[in-house]
């Protein structure tokens, strides 16, 4: 593809330079960056910010979020978690928004014995990837966070996963993007080849299927809302992951006394909240820390996480299509993936150049695993484009 430099005032009533579909974090962010590049914007979706974002957590948990089997994925996880500091600087310099933005750590701990020994061999694994992981003692944990049960075994702090609210980063993006002179169109896209722009970015989430064809699928996740009684801070600071009994679970402390608990993952494209995953949460946070018994239940929900066959997002052109780039497939990660994704997709639709940070992450990877995608020039100009 070539590179799209800023409209002139003679083309005014040009078409768009950019088409966004989905105005989720990402689509937003790449709005943000594209704009701010003096590049003709659009952004298209009848619910902006309805999608998984609006049930997210929020953690920016590049190493808790480690995983066997995943080093691709987590090279970009901790490179974007390095870009948040500035990005979230920016954004409230932007647009003046609190994001909620909080710095403590994340403290991963394991409840019972046989809860540590699981939760031990992936801080080893964590640590062989020389990602920081520090291993703390009980007496130690309880020092950092006394509300912690006393039958919590011992833990692990990693000091760089930290959290955004993504209920104030998803509005804050919008004002970001529309100040920057982005346009929104309240109207969802059926066909891609409804839109007149030089480049579409496809950052539909879940959308992104049925639109071009791309291998995402829902995978649900169902998380609760506490409040502190009272109207107070939480009694805890640092983002809390553990294994109990077997269960994992994440508490996520905010300054207004909320408390996020997540949460399921499910192979179902349903957004039913169910009585048995709220016991399982809700055992499972108490058990960590038993206060939490005390807090007002305000809020039970699902949603759906983009999700793809290796779990890691799909970024940049379609084979056969150069104008149309995948921005989606972020799973669990869209959050702490923001701010990346966003200079990555917009450094490509300016320049016209691939970041070699993207490689991995090209929809042809999962060439002949979606009937679009890796299909022939002949395929991509035929119904499913038109
Ligand atoms: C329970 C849960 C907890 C999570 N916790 C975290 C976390 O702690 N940290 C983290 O990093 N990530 C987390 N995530 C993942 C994160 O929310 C997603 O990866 C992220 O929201 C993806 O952003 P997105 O903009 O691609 O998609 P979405 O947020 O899903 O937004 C997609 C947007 O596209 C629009 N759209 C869809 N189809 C069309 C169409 N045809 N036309 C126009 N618009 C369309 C929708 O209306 C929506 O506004 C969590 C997700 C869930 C469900």
């Amino acid at each position: 593809m070539t590179g799209r430099t800023p409209s002139t005032r003679s083309d005014d009533r040009a078409r768009p330079d950019v088409a966004v579909v989905g105005a989720g974090p990402i689509g937003l962010a790449i709005a943000w960056r594209c704009a701010a590049r003096g590049l003709r914007v659009v952004v298209h979706d009848p619910a902006p910010g309805s999608g998984a974002s609006a049930v997210a957590a929020g953690m920016l948990s590049p190493v808790a979020e480690a995983y066997f089997g995943e080093r691709e994925l987590t090279g970009l996880l901790v490179e974007s978690a390095a870009r948040w500091p500035a990005f979230a600087a920016e954004l409230t310099e932007a647009t003046g928004a609190d994001l909620g933005y909080r710095t403590e750590g994340t403290l991963m701990v394991g409840l019972t014995g046989d809860d540590l020994a699981e939760a031990r061999r992936l801080w080893a694994y964590q640590q062989r990837l020389g990602l920081p992981v520090t291993p703390l003692r009980p007496s130690e944990l309880r020092d950092r966070e006394p509300a912690l049960a006393t039958r919590v075994r011992g833990g692990a702090l990693a000091p760089t996963d930290h959290q955004v609210d993504p209920r104030k980063l998803v509005p804050a993006l919008r004002t970001a993007a529309e100040r920057a002179g982005a346009v929104l169109v309240p109207a969802p896209v059926r066909r891609l080849g409804e839109l007149d722009a030089a480049v579409t970015v496809v950052a539909a989430g879940c959308g992104a299927a049925a639109l071009a064809g791309l291998p995402v699928r829902p995978v649900k996740g169902q998380v609760l809302r506490l409040r502190a009684p009272g109207g107070v801070a939480p009694g805890f600071r640092h983002v809390i992951r553990g294994y109990a009994d077997g269960e994992q679970v994440y508490l996520v402390p905010r300054d207004s006394g909320e408390v996020v608990v997540g949460a399921t993952v499910e192979e179902r494209r349903d957004t039913d909240v169910s009585a048995g995953a709220v016991l399982r949460l809700l055992r499972a946070a108490v058990e960590l820390l038993p206060e939490l018994a005390e807090y007002d239940l305000v809020e039970t929900v699902a949603g759906l996480r983009p999700g793809t066959p290796d779990n890691a997002p799909i970024l940049g052109p379609l084979p056969g299509r150069p104008d149309v780039l995948a921005a989606t497939g972020h799973h669990r990660h869209g959050i702490v993936l923001t701010p990346v994704t966003a200079d990555l997709i917009a450094d490509l639709v300016s320049t016209g150049e691939p970041d070699p940070l993207l490689a991995p992450f090209r929809p042809d990877r999962f060439a002949g695993v979606g009937p679009a995608v890796g299909g022939t020039d002949s395929t991509m100009k035929g119904d499913r484009w038109n």
